[in-house]
């Protein structure tokens, strides 16, 4: 199937596709579409994020509905009530023609009676998040009986955000005869043991890593100290005026603060998170979707999925506990043809994440240092001349004004006049700018500080019965130590692997939470034993490869990662033109 004419789908349902303005199916659309129209088999589908999945399901079932019957067919389960909205929109545009086909979303936070009477009226298909679905199932007000076609979309997300319980109790309603069609951008283990369990012969289709952007993405990286993350995402922020973009965080709670600050400080930014209300989230989107907002602060779950056009820039606060959230998150930029940067702003101990991601993202990240103050403040001011040379006049309105304008103002010689004018944008940003400090740690100060941090930290040095002989090195000793204490920012001094056994120094006020960490942790069936090492000498006759969590370059980084990157010239920020409305919608 190359085009949408010839997959078979109703002549209706290729008219509003083409006046979608889809040209032609994506891959994972050129293959389910066609299965799921010629087989009544189950479907594990993985495709990610932007790559049309929503057509990809919602296509082939409203082909298969009967909208002369009242009765629901298809049920949607999706993770957030943005999404459901946003799946419930598109699938209204696929089924413009069909004027007998009604699409209900139920979610929570808002009042059920609504939907219940919505669900009264007759729709067959229901668009819902876990919880409302089962609720209004429960009152009987949902009936699944006649359910044709199940999907859960973002299935891997809804599992994440603890919807297992409620999916398993709206699975064991459906009836036995439905197809159940499960969409995800990533297959864990749970993903598949859900698959085994409520599926029956089902065909899985997967469209590789690609995502219709990932080759327009560039990706960029800050390394700042962790106290300064917020001053560099100010200057980031500031040197790219045009900036629309979405900043992630980790946390509700962080995502609020960053928010609230920059709102504080002058920014177009607002928050997304799951302590909102509904009315709050709905308000942010909209204001975002209409670029009435440049920046939104978000959590991954409260964005996941969303779909918003032309985004310039996706900018990670702080990354994701999981890695592969990264490339969600970066999946938001750089479609439909665009170009996007996904910018990560580390720490020093962090730069060993980048060459993860690298590895994961299957492309070279880009070490830029932060713009001095001097740099931001041109920028700004090229932008502010820009706009001053671009703007639209409205001639008739400002017709009226001119001649007190020109009378007030006639003293003022041209050149003085557009200093000025400039100023009065302007004298903010060279406040603000002018004994701005140098953000960047640079290779000389990771090093100096190298040198001077045994003197000032106070270490408690452990002994761990792993050494190289069970395959581990530095990067992994970190990362079971970030594991299992679940905090990155414990201190980490010296790491020596030897054959046997390793020796790492912590931070002495994280004594005991080390060694509660590593109470009950197996490694490859051998349970791995900490405490704290006696010996302050070194063991002779061991091999010895050490390194150090916080200032080393990591292991197999292949040069690539930390501390490479030279100031290269100006950096090259391309403005973006876009403007205006979303592309299919109004
Ligand atoms: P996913 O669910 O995989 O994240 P969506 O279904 O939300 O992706 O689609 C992402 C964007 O791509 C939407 O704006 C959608 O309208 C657009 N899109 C989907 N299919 C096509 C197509 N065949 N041609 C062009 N654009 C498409
Ligand atoms: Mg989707």
């Amino acid at each position: 199937m190359n085009t949408f004419q010839e997959s078979g789908l109703r002549p209706d349902i290729v008219k509003a596709v083409a006046e979608l303005g889809f040209e032609k199916p994506t891959p994972i659309q050129e293959k389910t579409i066609p299965f799921i129209l010629s087989s009544d088999r189950d479907l594990v589908a993985l495709a990610q994020t932007g790559t049309g999945k929503t057509a990809a399901f919602g296509l082939p079932m409203i082909h298969n509905i009967d909208e002369l019957s009242k009765t629901v067919q298809g049920l949607v389960l999706c993770p957030t009530r943005e999404l459901c909205m946003q799946i419930t929109n598109d699938l209204d545009y696929f089924s413009k023609y069909l004027s007998g086909l009604f699409v209900v979303p139920v979610y929570g936070g808002t009042s059920i009676d609504k939907q219940i009477k919505a669900l009264g009226r007759g729709g067959q298909i229901v668009v819902g998040t876990p919880g409302r679905v089962l609720d209004l199932i429960k009152r009987k007000k949902l009936k699944l009986e006649a359910i044709k076609y199940l999907v859960l979309d973002e299935a891997d997300e809804m599992l994440n955000m603890g919807f297992k319980e409620d999916l398993d109790a709206i699975l064991s309603k459906t009836p036995e005869g439905r197809r159940s069609m499960l969409f995800s951008a990533t297959m864990p283990k749970e993903i598949a043991s859900m698959a085994k369990r409520y599926m029956h012969n089902s065909e899985e289709i997967s469209v590789g890593k690609k995502n219709s952007g990932a080759e327009n993405v560039q990706h960029h990286y800050y390394v700042v100290q962790a106290s300064n993350r917020y001053l560099a995402l100010k200057r980031i922020v500031d040197y790219s005026p045009s900036i629309y973009g979405i900043v992630f965080c980790r946390t509700r709670r962080e995502t609020q603060e960053v928010a609230e600050k920059l709102m504080q400080d002058g920014y177009n930014a607002d928050a997304l998170h799951g302590d909102l209300s509904q009315a709050q989230r709905d308000y942010v989107m909209s204001r975002f979707r209409s670029k009435h907002l440049q920046l939104l602060v978000a959590t991954d779950v409260a964005a996941r999925g969303l779909d918003v056009n032309d985004l310039t820039h996706i900018i990670n606060y702080n990354l994701p506990d999981e890695l592969e959230a990264y490339i969600h998150r970066s999946g938001r930029t750089g479609r439909a043809g665009k170009h996007g940067i996904s910018i990560t702003i580390v720490h020093g101990r962090e730069t060993n994440k980048i060459a993860q991601l690298e590895r994961k993202v299957g492309k070279p990240f880009e070490h830029k240092l932060v713009p001095n103050g001097q740099e931001v403040c041109e920028k700004q001011l090229f932008s502010l001349i820009d706009k001053v040379e671009w703007v639209e006049v409205d001639e008739s309105t400002i017709e009226g004004y001119l001649d007190v304008i020109y009378k007030k103002l006639a003293w003022l010689p041209r050149e003085e006049l557009i200093k000025r004018f400039v100023s009065v944008e302007f004298n903010r940003f060279l406040a603000y700018y002018k004994d701005a400090a140098d953000l960047n740690i640079s290779a000389k100060k990771v090093r100096e500080k190298k040198n001077s941090r045994a003197s000032n930290m106070n270490f408690t040095r452990f002994h761990i019965n792993l050494g190289s002989r069970n395959k581990v090195s530095v990067i992994d000793l970190i990362s079971l130590i970030n594991k299992h204490t679940g905090n990155q920012s414990i201190e980490i001094g010296k790491i020596e692997i030897l054959n046997n056994f390793s020796f790492f120094e912590i931070d002495k006020s994280h004594e005991e939470q080390i060694i509660h960490a590593f109470r009950n942790v197996t490694r490859d069936g051998l349970k791995i034993k900490v405490e704290i090492s006696k010996s302050k000498g070194k063991p002779e006759g061991e091999e010895r490869f050490s390194g150090s969590r916080r200032y080393d370059k990591p292991g197999g980084s292949k040069g690539r990662s930390a501390w490479k990157g030279k100031r290269d010239g100006k950096p090259d920020w391309k403005k973006s033109k876009s403007k205006g409305k979303r592309k299919f919608r109004n």
